[in-house]
């Protein structure tokens, strides 16, 4: 089984019950297994701020699927909620990032994992933290000693 971490983020039609519908999704899958997941926050958007608040949260799980098979299951998820292609990090109904898949590191024309933004995103450290305290990170810090280099002032638990 691989161990994997996933982002979920939404910021259109009620993104605390996209999140949910996601979430719910990925449960029912008969591939992936011991889906656990994080509190849900709040922040501001990445880029253009002409655009609703986020609601992001991290999900941890086991699957049998491969990452480029997780990867078109994520996108078919998306899609699902009704995801309709616009700029570069604008307003969206639900995105579904892989953040870790085991430790591997992968750099496909799809999929770079680690997720290359990661460690940059109070919106991702702090739910890693809720569901994996302690984790050690790419950059040998611990998820709370990194937490401790961001800016998180604008998160809020919902
Ligand atoms: P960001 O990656 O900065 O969070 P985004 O989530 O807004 O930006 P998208 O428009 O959702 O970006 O995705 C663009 C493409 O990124 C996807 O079609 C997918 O092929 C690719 N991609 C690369 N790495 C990953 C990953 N780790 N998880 C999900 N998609 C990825
Ligand atoms: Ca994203
Ligand atoms: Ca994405």
């Amino acid at each position: 089984m691989n161990k994997v971490y996933i982002g979920l983020g939404s910021n259109l039609n009620n993104p605390v019950e996209q999140l949910e519908g996601a979430l719910n999704a990925l449960s029912n899958l008969p591939e992936i297994k011991e889906l656990t997941f994080s509190n849900f926050y709040s922040s501001k958007p990445v880029g253009p701020q002409d655009q609703p608040n986020f609601v992001n949260a991290v999900a941890l799980f086991s699957t049998t699927l491969t990452p480029i098979a997780l990867l078109d299951t994520l996108q078919s998820i998306e899609q699902a909620h009704n995801r309709i292609r616009e700029r570069h990090w604008g307003p969206r109904t639900l995105d579904l990032d892989i953040l870790l898949f085991n430790d591997e590191t992968l750099s496909l024309p799809r999929l770079t994992v680690p997720h290359p933004h990661m460690l940059e995103r109070g919106f991702v450290i702090q739910p890693l933290a809720d569901i994996t305290p302690g984790m050690l990170l790419s950059n040998d810090k611990t998820v709370e000693e990194h937490l401790h280099c961001l800016n998180t002032t604008d998160l809020v638990c919902l």
